[in-house]
């Protein structure tokens, strides 16, 4: 009988068959973790390493990462420290998060801290107060970190308490369904979810349901019952959907481009939007770094550092492409660099063209924040902002090889099917933990960090220059009509 750990017994709460798959097929290729959410794992431990020197977890009444079994469950406690007044240990449990809740999983801290209590109890320990211990969403950096601010320290005793029966229920049940031999029949219910909810290992579990399915319908899971009725009625494949009453116009448009074969074009709508766009013309990007502990002056928790952005420009219809890009290189903020050289660089009187512009405008207005001297000219940016996305989010041009997505790769797959990010090793989110590592701390091979370096530089700049590119098809596209 395996040992059941408490992030088994927490999987085993999100999704029992993903639980079972961890536990008994580590190795499965699903599960290998990529070099992005490897290092989004890592902001953990940097976190629990800053924890260590809070004040409450001084002195010799600390015990640190101590690990327990009992009953079949294994634990190691972040920290308990010895209450003198009680004689009992008090429980603290330190999370990367910015708060009580982990947004991403339907669990919250409160089932971490009753699974650990109740370990700890059946190990003959006496347990005082329970804490989670999160980062302060409200602190900002000053010149050096200051460890006491950077923590919130929640006293959530009461509310583990009133967990404690249920979670004690809950894994002897985990116990029992972790431990099965055999692959269990059932425990995943993900067919009756949207595509997003689904873990890698969905496929295992339901070879019968295709990869192109009624899951990837745009939005879907905001429409559960649609779902569950298609699903019960093994309907699995958008041309087999007879009625679409009920479904949402862009589900509608998924659905009919996928039967037809037809790609919907509303020439108008998008020659209107076109034509809102003044030249000069700036198709423009940032790339980011968001550490769980910041490492500047002026940063909150995971805010944004604006560390790189490409600019292609066209001054005037016809114009020639110009490309114009900023990658900081060294260890400081580059807020004010970057903020200098959009003013510089980019003219009132254009429109600043952004690929789901939210994010742009978001790292914009945060950089405003920083630096208030330079608040008007970014504001004055974030005006000029317009998203291409919108033409096709907005279902002005949907071709059913977007399959009811509008991200710039979908888009770009179709319609630039000569280009790609295959050759991009870094993208996204891995971009920031490059630059951190690679590109900004000194002693790294030269060699190496130079052809980072150019990765990062090209990564950017293919971003844009998709833009430009859709830019032009778009254009040619409502000129031939
Ligand atoms: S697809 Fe969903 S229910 Fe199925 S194993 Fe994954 S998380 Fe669990």
């Amino acid at each position: 009988m395996a040992l059941i750990s408490k992030s088994r017994f927490l999987e085993y709460l999100v999704c029992p068959k993903d639980g079972w798959f961890r536990l008994h097929r580590p190795g499965m290729e699903e599960f290998k973790v990529d070099f992005a959410t490897g290092e989004m794992m890592e902001q953990g431990n940097i976190v629990e390493g800053y924890a260590t020197k809070l004040k409450i977890f001084s002195g010799p009444n600390v015990k640190y990462q101590e690990t327990f079994t009992a009953d079949g469950f294994i634990i190691r406690c972040d920290f308990l420290v010895f209450n003198t007044e009680n004689d009992k240990y008090d429980l603290y449990e330190v999370k990367a998060t910015n708060s009580l809740k982990d947004k991403d999983r339907p669990h919250d801290h409160i089932s971490d801290l009753a699974f650990q209590t109740i370990v700890l109890e059946k190990s003959g320990v006496e347990v005082g107060n329970k804490y989670v211990v999160h980062l302060n969403s409200e602190y900002v950096r000053g010149e050096e970190l200051d460890i006491e601010k950077l923590f919130v320290v929640e006293d959530v005793t009461d509310q583990v308490a009133a967990k404690k029966e249920i979670t004690a229920d809950k894994m002897e049940k985990a116990k029992e369904y972790l431990n099965q031999e055999e692959e269990p029949e059932d425990g995943c219910r993900c067919h009756f979810f949207g595509r997003s909810r689904h873990c890698k290992t969905f496929r295992h579990s339901h070879p019968e349901i295709p990869e192109y399915s009624v899951h990837d319908l745009s939005r879907i899971g905001l429409s559960p019952n649609i779902l569950t009725a298609l699903v019960k009625k093994k309907t699995y494949l958008l041309h087999e959907i007879d009625d679409t009453s009920d479904l949402t116009p862009t589900q509608q448009n998924q659905i009919h481009t996928h039967k037809t074969n037809e790609t919907i074009i509303d020439v108008k709508e998008i020659a209107k939007i076109l034509d809102g766009y003044t030249y000069p013309l700036y198709f423009f990007d940032y790339e980011t770094f968001a550490p769980a502990v910041p490492i500047y002056k002026g940063y909150k928790p995971y805010e944004k550092i604006p560390i790189q952005f490409s600019l292609h420009v066209i001054d005037k219809k016809g114009g020639e492409l110009r490309h114009l890009e900023y990658l900081h290189q060294e260890n400081s903020d580059p807020s004010e660099t970057v903020a200098k050289k959009l003013e510089e660089y980019i003219d009132p009187a254009g429109t600043v063209i952004a690929w789901n512009d939210k994010f742009e405008k978001g790292v914009t207005k945060e950089i405003g924040d920083r630096l208030p001297q330079y608040a008007s000219v970014l504001t004055r940016i974030c005006g000029q902002m317009q998203d291409l996305m919108d033409i096709f989010s907005k279902q002005h041009y949907v071709h059913k090889d977007f399959r009811g997505k509008a991200s710039i790769e979908k888009v770009m797959n179709v319609l630039l099917p000569e280009m790609s990010y295959d050759d991009m090793p870094y993208t996204g989110n891995a971009v920031g933990y490059v630059w951190w590592q690679d590109i900004v701390n000194q002693g790294k091979d030269p060699a190496e960090r130079a052809k980072k370096l150019q990765l990062l530089l090209a990564y950017c700049k293919q971003d844009t220059f998709v833009m430009v590119e859709i830019f032009r098809i778009l254009n040619e596209t409502i000129n031939k009509k």
